[in-house]
C-alpha cells in the first residue's frame, strides 16, 4: 500500500521507503490496523480527491506484515525526506519542519540510509 504514497510537492513521485525498526502486526493489533487503514487515505488507490494528502496514520508494510515504527520516506524527484517516527509519517511543508529534529533523525539512522539521503536530501541534510 505504501506504493500509493506520493510526494506532496510533486504530487506524482512515489516515495521510497526505508525501514529502520519494525514490529510484527499481532492479531489484535492487526484488526485494529485494518480498521484504521480503512479509515485512512493510505489504504489503496481509491481515487479520493485529496488522495495525495497524507493524514497521520500508522505506517504498515503490507508485504511483510509489519508496522514500521521508525523509518524514512524519500522522494527521488525533489529529494525531500520524510521521517517516520513512532509509526507516524511526518509529512510537512518545508516551513513547518523542525530542522534540528530532522537532522537528529538523519544522524541517528545515517548508517542505514544511502548517501543520497544523508548527504543530499532536502530541505536539509548532514
Ligand atoms: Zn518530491
Amino acid at each position: 500500500m505504501l506504493d500509493v504514497l506520493v510526494c506532496p510537492f510533486d504530487k506524482e513521485s512515489e516515495l521510497e521507503l526505508f525501514e529502520f525498526k519494525t514490529r510484527p502486526m499481532g492479531n489484535i493489533a492487526q484488526s485494529e490496523e485494518k480498521k484504521r487503514r480503512s479509515e485512512s487515505g493510505l489504504k489503496s488507490n481509491n481515487n479520493r480527491a485529496q488522495g495525495s494528502t497524507v493524514k497521520p496514520c500508522n505506517t504498515v508494510d503490507m508485504d511483510n506484515d509489519v508496522v514500521i515504527e521508525d523509518g524514512m520516506l524519500f522522494c527521488n524527484s525533489c529529494l525531500r525526506f520524510y521521517p517516520i517516527v513512532e509509526e507516524i509519517p511526518i509529512i510537512l511543508p518545508d516551513e513547518l519542519r523542525e530542522k534540528n529534529n530532522d537532522l537528529d533523525i538523519l544522524r541517528k539512522w545515517s548508517n542505514l540510509l544511502p548517501e543520497k539521503v544523508v548527504k543530499r536530501s532536502l530541505p536539509w541534510h548532514l
